[in-house]
């Protein structure tokens, strides 16, 4: 029987040899290729046919979480170029798993399309909550089309003119050019 010979130090090998990616080695020299430190047989990873020890492998070649930051060694989802943990593919707002409804990707952070509306979505002026469709503009404030009523009266605003005063709209049936001060700048048509 030949004896083998030490792939990483060219010596032979007497005793026990570590035989592994069709190569032989000392125990001794069975080594990480990136950190050189001495690697269990039994617990290596093998990159371009070559031993890194479980720690180098996380830390340089598994894909890692958008989420959670950690390495991904079970089964991944990916979309728009990036990887989650199966698990972590929610929303982080509410936790809802996002994996087969639709989902809002912002910079990393996963939205349900409820929660991306909450987050994103202008705010209607009267009542605060956001504006999903229509919303009726004046000045840099947003309405609901239906929250869009006369600060006065109350009567929803619908056709016809309207005035801003002091951020509220007000209709022209409630409008009193000698309390209200008006400039053109100040009128908006919906
Ligand atoms: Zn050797
Ligand atoms: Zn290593
Ligand atoms: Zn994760
Ligand atoms: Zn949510
Ligand atoms: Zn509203
Ligand atoms: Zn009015």
């Amino acid at each position: 029987m030949t004896p083998s010979i030490c792939c990483r130090c060219n010596e032979q090998i007497r005793h026990r040899a570590v035989c592994s990616l069709g190569k032989a080695y000392h125990p001794h020299h069975f080594t990480c290729t990136e950190c050189g430190l001495v690697v269990d047989p039994r617990l290596f990873f093998a990159v371009d046919d070559d031993v890194v020890c479980g720690e180098c492998y996380l830390g340089h070649h598994a894909a890692r979480c958008s989420a959670c930051r950690t390495p991904i060694l079970e089964r991944c989802f990916s979309a728009v170029g990036r990887k989650w943990h199966e698990r972590c593919f929610r929303c982080v707002s509410c936790s809802k798993p996002l994996i087969s409804s639709s989902f809002f990707d912002i910079n990393g952070y996963l939205f349900c399309k409820k929660h991306f509306r909450e987050q994103f979505s202008p705010r209607c002026a009267a009542c605060g909550e956001p504006i999903e469709d229509r919303a009726v503009v004046a000045l840099a404030t947003k309405w609901h089309v239906e929250c869009f009523r006369c600060f006065i009266c109350r009567q929803r605003i619908i056709t016809g003119g309207f005035r801003i005063h002091k951020g509220q709209p007000i209709c022209l049936a409630c409008c009193q050019p000698t309390t209200i001060a008006l400039s053109p700048q100040n009128l908006c048509a919906l």
